[in-house]
C-alpha cells in the first residue's frame, strides 16, 4: 500500500484550507513540503490514515 496525493485536488499547500494540514498531522514525518507541494516518503508511512481522513479536499488516498 502507498499513500497517493491527487495533485489536482490538493492544489498547492498555500491553497490548502488547512495550510498543509496533512503535513502537520503526520506523526512519522512521511509527508513533507517540497517546493510548495506535498511529497510522500512511503518508507516512513505507517498507514495510520490520519491524513486521508482529515484532508479538507479529499486529495489523499491509498493504492
Ligand atoms: S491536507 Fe490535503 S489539501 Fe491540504 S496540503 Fe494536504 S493533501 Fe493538500
Ligand atoms: S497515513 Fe499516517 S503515517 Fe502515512 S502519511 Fe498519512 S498521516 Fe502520515
Amino acid at each position: 500500500m502507498a499513500i497517493i496525493i491527487d495533485a489536482d485536488k490538493c492544489g498547492h499547500i498555500q491553497n490548502c484550507p488547512g495550510e498543509g494540514l496533512c503535513i502537520k498531522l503526520c506523526e512519522t514525518g512521511a509527508l513533507t513540503d517540497v517546493d510548495g507541494d506535498v511529497a510522500v516518503d512511503d518508507s516512513k508511512c505507517d498507514e495510520c490514515d490520519l491524513c486521508i481522513q482529515n484532508c479538507p479536499n479529499q486529495a489523499i488516498s491509498k493504492q
